[in-house]
This record gives structure tokens, sequence and C-alpha cells, in this order.
């Protein structure tokens, strides 16, 4: 139990984090940790800043949960992408102002830098736009993520993946920062996007490329 408590303190700090570098604001955006058989996730309109450890719902595979709070309205993301993912342990999804403004625009994010490699390929997608909290949103996300580690969700948000929650908070960051970096490049004149094979080239050298390893120039 020990390791539970420690994962919940872990999701409650992250949930702050995000807001603190401004990824979020209120209550929008949502934390998963896989945990056991099922999953670890924030619960339901709740500010981070009010957010406690035992408010942090423990869900079953199957979507069964118990606790004072209800989870997330995006629980069946977090529960269908870590069913589906074995190698991912951690979703964050999050509405940040320049991933988002592209979502609005129903906007794949294209190879403007070379740092898209940890996307996992030459594109970051942007799945389709469907209601909050249903399975269609779900399975929209699960595809815009195949063979890939994040994506857009239209006039929504991201969603970031990683094998633990620290490489899933470091792929939310950078994912925004690509955005905003696109962005202003777009205000320049019409970017450069680097060619696929040199993604693919920079998918290899960023293997096991994370917080704890953050020499890639
Ligand atoms: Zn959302």
């Amino acid at each position: 139990m020990a390791d539970e408590q420690r994962e919940r303190e872990a999701i409650v700090a992250a949930s702050r984090r995000l807001v603190a570098l401004g990824l979020n604001r209120g209550a929008s955006g949502n934390i998963s940790v896989r945990f056991g058989d099922g999953l670890l996730v924030t619960p339901s309109g709740v500010p981070p800043d009010r957010l406690e450890a035992g408010a942090i719902v423990a869900m079953g595979r199957d979507g069964t949960w118990s606790g004072p709070l209800k989870p997330s309205s995006e629980w069946r993301i977090h529960r269908d992408i870590l069913g589906a993912r074995p190698e991912i342990g951690a979703v964050v999804h999050a509405h940040p102002p320049y991933a988002t403004a592209f979502a609005i625009c129903g906007q794949d994010i294209p190879a403007v830098h070379y740092m898209i490699a940890l996307a996992g390929g030459p594109s970051v997608r942007c799945a389709p736009y469907a209601t909050f909290g249903t399975a269609e949103l779900s399975a929209a996300a699960l595809a815009a993520l195949e063979a890939r580690t994040c994506c857009l969700l239209a006039n929504h948000g991201t969603i970031a993946t990683g094998q633990n929650l620290d490489g899933a908070m470091h792929l939310a960051v950078e994912l925004e920062e690509l955005c905003r970096q696109y962005a202003i490049a777009l205000t320049i004149r019409t970017p450069n996007i680097l060619p696929d094979d040199e993604i693919t080239r920079n998918v290899a050298l960023f293997r096991g490329y994370g917080p704890r390893s953050t020499d890639a120039g």
C-alpha cells in the first residue's frame, strides 16, 4: 500500500505542476497511472490546489471504481489507452493553449523540429472531434496514438503518454513547447518540414531519452 500512496501523491504533484507550467487551468485535464490490474486516475471536477492523495480514484480494468469521488469524466481514455498499450504506464491529458489552438484548427503537427521524434514519428496526429467522456472520443484518441506517444484531440486538448508519470509529464511539456514554436514560426513565414527519414533517425537516437537523460542537443 505504501507504493499506492506514493503513486497517489505523485499524481497530485503532477496535477499541480500542469497548472504551474500553464498547461492546465481550473479543474481541466486529468492524469492516470497504471497500478496493479487497473489504474489510479484523478477525480472529476477537483481543482489541483484542492486535490488530495485520498481523492485519487482506484479503477479496475473493467471501469469499476470505488471511493468518495467520481473518476475524471475522461476515465475511458485513460482506461482504454492503458488497456491497449502495455508499454504505457501513465497518461496525461491537458488543455495547453498552443497545442489546443492547433487542435481547434483540426491540424496535425508536422516535423517542424527534430524534437517531434519524442512523439515516435514524423507527426503528431489530431484525433477527430467527439464529445468529452464518450467511447467515440476514446476510440479516436487510440487511433491517433497508433505508433505514437502523444496526440491532439480536435477542439479539446492533448494526450501525452509515458512508461511512467515522469515520462508522460515530460512529453506533455515538450509537445506544448513544439506547438508554441510552430505557432511562432507560422507568423514569420512557411515553416520548413524535416524529411521522414531524419525523424526516423532521431526516434532511434531518442530511445531511452527522458527526464533523467536530457543530453540530446
Ligand atoms: Zn479535456
